[in-house]
């Protein structure tokens, strides 16, 4: 199951689009210098499956796709839930980013959403 801090919209994360930003808890990647330290703590903050239809709903005329910074613990059932909730965005007509946080290549199941962090962070680069 997935926890998150906060929801917010943001013109930053995604360029381009007007993101609904979701920082999800449980991080595993154990950053030195973690910015945002709260996000390691595992199933901290509110259950997000309990809120996200709300926020898309607030934010929908506003917004243009709904990023999701984190992976939880990276466990199957959490990487499930994100295509899910991936998918449901995407049926609202919002695009989708995954920000995992750990330096990988894009995995099969990151597939089903419109933009992943190798996408902006490497294929980018000059
Ligand atoms: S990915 Fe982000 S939240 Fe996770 S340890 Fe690194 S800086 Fe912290």
């Amino acid at each position: 199951m997935l926890y998150y801090t906060e929801i917010c919209l943001s013109p930053y994360e995604v360029p381009g689009e007007q993101s609904i930003c979701i920082y999800i808890s449980g991080c595993c990647n154990k950053c030195k210098n973690c910015h945002y330290p709260e996000l390691q703590l595992p199933d901290y903050g509110d259950i997000l499956s309990n809120r996200i239809s709300d926020m898309i709903d607030l934010y929908h005329s506003q917004a243009t796709c709904v990023c999701f910074l984190g992976e939880g613990r990276g466990r199957q059932k959490e990487k499930e839930e994100l295509v899910r909730l991936a998918k449901s965005a995407q049926q609202n007509g919002l695009k989708t980013c995954l920000y995992c946080g750990r330096d990988t290549f894009i995995e099969e199941w990151m597939k089903g959403f419109d933009y992943s962090n190798y996408s902006v962070t490497r294929e980018n680069r000059p």
